[in-house]
């Protein structure tokens, strides 16, 4: 199909956002909601004050929203939060954004999880097209489990984890890597994913949002944890990319894949293709920066998408340079007010 457009030189005059430095923007996130049934002590406080729910876009605007986007030559989508499968009514979203994957406009349909709903939802996440997603677990220690999530139960999310499996979705571990929590435990987690044919990445913390406790006692540089990984494991560097800002290595050991997310102590910014907006139709062009487009005004003040599309056009020729995230005892505080789970990961 893509030949046959090309030869009719509609390809070439279908929409693209640009940003000022020459990015192709290609990728949104959408946080659908900002609430989580898990509290994760790098994420959240424990007493959070969410949103009110009036101020959410509904699920009907969420999609318009994404259309837009998709119509503006965004390919990849991928659902977050907060939890994105605690969002009443989550799977009417996806099956009608699922249509963008059938006429080819969209080329993925994806999501980010804690797991914790996955038993219910995996069959319907692939019968909509979803090839696969990403599920954060830190650790496999059920006991260190609950200490970082505060509120979860890993044995639930495992079960999420082999149900999304049977049902034929393709899973990605997330990690975020904790200076003394899971930091030894790594070599494990890899050897149990890889053993189950999927990819583990792994994070650093990023400084957004207060949070309890400290960040700079959580934080741990990937670079330092890629060199013990190297004692142990024999890490081949891979060109393979899946839209995100993760750097791949293959583990000759296991034969599977590992990803570095690496925030602070390599930045990324320089290929960036990614925008995101909130649950309340919020643009942010960067995780990292404070600027950011109302959207949820001009899609409200029309029935058509003009405004709307003029509004995320004029956005993205705002997109910045990069993030500019630090964290160490001189900057201890949040680059940004807000959490992680208002923007989604
Ligand atoms: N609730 C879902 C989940 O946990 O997968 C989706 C939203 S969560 C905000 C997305 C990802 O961001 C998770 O992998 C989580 O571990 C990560 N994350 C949350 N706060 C973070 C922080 N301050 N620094 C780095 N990663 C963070
Ligand atoms: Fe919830 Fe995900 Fe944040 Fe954990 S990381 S509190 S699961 S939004």
């Amino acid at each position: 199909m893509l030949e046959a457009l090309r030869q009719s030189g509609h390809y070439l005059r279908m929409a693209q956002l640009i940003d000022p430095f020459g990015r192709h923007v290609s990728y949104l996130r959408v946080s659908v909601t900002d609430r989580c049934d898990f509290r994760c002590v790098y994420c959240m406080a424990e007493n959070m004050n969410f949103l009110p729910k009036a101020d959410l876009l509904t699920l009907e605007e969420l999609d318009r929203l994404c259309s837009a986007f998709i119509a503006q030559g965004v390919k990849k989508l991928r659902l977050t939060g907060g939890e994105p499968l605690v969002r009443k009514g989550i799977m009417t979203l996806v099956e009608s954004l699922s249509r963008h994957l059938k006429t080819g406009a969209l080329e993925e349909l994806t999501l980010t999880t804690n797991g914790s709903q996955l038993v219910k939802y995996a069959k319907d996440l692939a019968r909509h097209g979803v090839k696969r997603i990403n599920v954060s677990i830190d650790t496999l220690d059920a006991d260190k489990f609950k200490a970082i999530t505060r509120w979860g139960e890993l044995a639930k999310v495992l079960d999420g984890v082999k149900a999304a499996q049977d049902a034929g979705l393709a899973i990605k571990i997330n990690a975020v890597a904790l200076k003394g929590v899971n930091e030894f435990e790594i070599p494990a987690m890899l050897t149990w994913a890889h053993g189950q044919k999927m990819d583990l990445t792994l994070i650093e913390t990023m400084p957004m949002g207060d949070i309890d406790g400290d960040r700079t006692d959580q934080y741990l540089p990937l670079s330092q944890l890629r060199a013990q990984l190297a004692e142990q494991f024999t890490l081949q560097d891979i060109p393979y990319k899946t839209g995100g800002p993760a750097s791949y290595v293959r583990v000759a050991e296991t034969g599977g894949r590992l990803g570095f997310i690496t925030p602070l102590t390599h930045n990324f910014c320089e290929s960036c293709n990614r925008v995101r907006i909130t649950c309340t139709g919020t643009l942010y062009m960067c995780l990292g920066q404070n600027d950011a487009a109302d959207l949820r005004a001009p899609l409200r003040a029309s029935e058509s998408d003009g405004l709307v599309t003029q509004a995320i056009m004029e956005a993205i020729g705002r997109k910045p340079k990069g993030h500019d995230f630090i964290i160490d005892r001189d900057h201890n505080r949040p680059a940004v007010a807000r959490h992680m789970s208002v923007t989604g990961g």
